[in-house]
């Protein structure tokens, strides 16, 4: 049985997909053609009667391999990529493919050629091959510039490295004689060498006090060169929070009687114990005392805090003060190193701008939190959460 298909529906089939043909005979005279062959065809005429690699001359070099279709050896020969010139500058990609054409008995009587537009493809594809070639020219860039920061980079871990030696260096040697000045000023302070008089002692005492900030920053250097570094070294254990509080602040209170700030400590009647550095949260409770106390004018008051907040199984440290505050614009920098604000210079000349960084980067090392509140002239609040420890009760 034949199948017999409406004629129409294939002509609008191989419109529709931009498909033409050319039967050739075996000399490859053209003996039909259909849909659009014009740019085969010169001037869009028809190209019927005329030897078809005159049109297309690509078939020239095929000759061999046409005959074999002929010939019935080969079922197929594809020309892809046959490109024609049209007006405008553009270009049209199409591809050819070519099969025996049988006459009615089968037998091969000539060929096949069926052609189609595929100049859609081909501008993509030539798009893609320009944003591939773009890409690969961007990559090569990137990759130099990489090198060239890659470079840039050992020269300053360079850099930074040989800072961080001196910072160290430098504070050592200084610590050492510190230290000697700090015993000798102490002993001449409790009579060891004798009775002093009230004027050198009162000198004395100013040395003294001088001695302790000096061996304060020279710690506070050695710290940030360590947390720069990497060398900070932790002892992480469980610890009571409020006898670490209750010992910085027997330690302020001397300070705190001479501004006559009022202290109040509110805890609840128990806590957990969390996992912290001792020493390192004794550092961070005094940087935040110290710092209300310095910032709080004479007659103020100071409230710590010590709260558990069980949802987030932390113990939470608040330290509050009715001090000069900080202004919005200041706020996102006082954790930034060496920053100091210009109300803070005003109200309090010592100070270096170290202690907040250090508190800061000491806290995330314990697995904790920090951040504050402020009110310019209304005080401010300073919030520290350390995560309990596991089994504590
Ligand atoms: P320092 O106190 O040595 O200046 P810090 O790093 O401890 O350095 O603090 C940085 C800055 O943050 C201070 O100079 C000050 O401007 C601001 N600051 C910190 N704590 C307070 C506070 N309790 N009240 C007002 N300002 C504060």
């Amino acid at each position: 049985m034949t199948e017999v298909m409406d004629p129409g529906v294939i002509r609008a089939v191989l419109q529709d997909r931009k498909i033409a043909y050319f039967v050739t005979d075996r000399t490859l005279k053209i003996v039909e053609s259909f849909g659009a062959t014009e740019p085969f065809c010169e001037h869009g005429g028809t190209c019927l009667g005329g030897y078809l690699p005159d049109w297309v001359p690509e078939l020239l070099s095929c000759e061999e391999t046409l005959g074999s279709i002929l010939a019935g050896e080969l079922p197929r020969f594809e020309l892809n990529w046959v490109n024609r010139e049209r007006e405008e500058d553009q270009t049209l990609y199409l591809t050819m493919v070519t099969m025996p054409w049988r006459d009615a008995n089968g037998e091969i009587c000539g060929l096949l050629h069926v052609i189609q537009d595929i100049t859609e493809v081909g501008i993509i594809d030539q798009q893609l091959s320009h944003q591939r070639n773009e890409l690969s020219l961007l990559k090569a860039q990137l990759e130099q510039q990489n090198h060239v920061l890659a470079a840039a980079n050992v020269e300053l871990q360079h850099l930074a490295d040989l800072k961080a030696q001196f910072v160290m260096m430098t504070a050592h040697e200084l610590r050492t004689p510190l230290t000697a000045i700090r015993g000798y000023v102490e002993m001449l302070l409790d009579d060891d060498f004798g009775p002093l008089p009230a004027e050198p002692r009162e000198a004395l005492t100013l040395v003294s006090q001088s001695v302790s900030r000096l061996q304060m920053i020279t710690e506070a250097l050695m710290d940030a060169t360590r947390i720069e570094t990497g060398r900070v070294e932790l002892l992480l254990q469980p610890e009571d929070l409020l006898e670490i509080v209750r010992k910085i602040l027997a330690e302020f209170e001397l300070q705190l009687q001479k501004k006559a700030q009022q202290l109040v400590l509110c805890v609840p009647p128990s806590l957990p114990s969390v996992l912290c550095d001792r020493t390192r949260m004794e550092q961070i409770v005094s940087n935040l005392l110290s710092n209300a106390h310095r910032y709080t004018p004479e007659g103020g008051q100071i409230t710590v805090r010590l709260l558990l907040v069980e949802e987030q199984e932390v113990v939470r440290l608040v330290v509050e003060d009715t001090g000069i505050g900080i202004t919005a614009e200041d706020q996102p920098k006082i954790f930034e190193r060496f920053f100091r604000s210009g109300d803070a210079r005003r109200a309090e000349s010592r100070g270096i701008g170290l202690g907040l960084y250090l508190t800061q980067a000491l806290v995330a090392l314990q697995g904790g939190e920090i951040w504050f509140e402020s009110v310019p002239g209304g005080g401010s609040k300073f919030y520290v959460s350390i995560p309990i420890a596991a089994h504590s009760t």
